[in-house]
């Protein structure tokens, strides 16, 4: 059974093959990609950021923010490009969250973690309790 999905540009319904755009717009997609990177490869625009680019390509940002998160684009070679921090929306160049966002997930997490162990014993005695209950 094939499944159907919106295309995430246009927005049209169609049947979701390896993409999660359709196939019209995956070939506009791909025109588009080709003029960034026709545009970005070039010596004089190596350090160009995705603001710039956008403005002198037209190309929407957040394609180019997705083509970057998806390594498309390689940082690498263009050391200006970034996306957006899924948490507070500073300019990072893999994963999801910047350093900040990142220790700060850390952070919470290892309390999760402490508070998980207090909340661990009760479990345990509760199995014990269970246990012993059944003899
Ligand atoms: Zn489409
Ligand atoms: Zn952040």
């Amino acid at each position: 059974m094939a499944e159907l999905s919106n295309c995430i540009y246009c927005g049209q319904v169609f049947v979701k093959e390896s993409s999660s755009v359709c196939r019209n717009c995956q070939k506009d997609i791909d025109r588009q990609f080709h003029t960034v990177y026709d545009y970005i490869k070039t010596k004089a625009h190596r350090q160009a950021t995705v603001q710039e680019v956008h403005e002198a390509t037209q190309v929407e940002t957040w394609l180019i923010y997705k083509w970057i998160e998806d390594r498309r684009l390689d940082t690498k070679s263009f050391p200006n490009m970034g996306y957006p921090c899924h948490s507070c929306g500073q300019p990072i160049q893999r994963g999801k969250l910047c350093d900040k966002c990142l220790k700060h997930m850390q952070r919470d997490l290892e309390r999760a973690e402490s508070s998980h162990h207090v909340q661990d014993d009760p479990r345990a005695s509760q199995y014990l309790t269970y246990h012993t209950e059944d003899h």
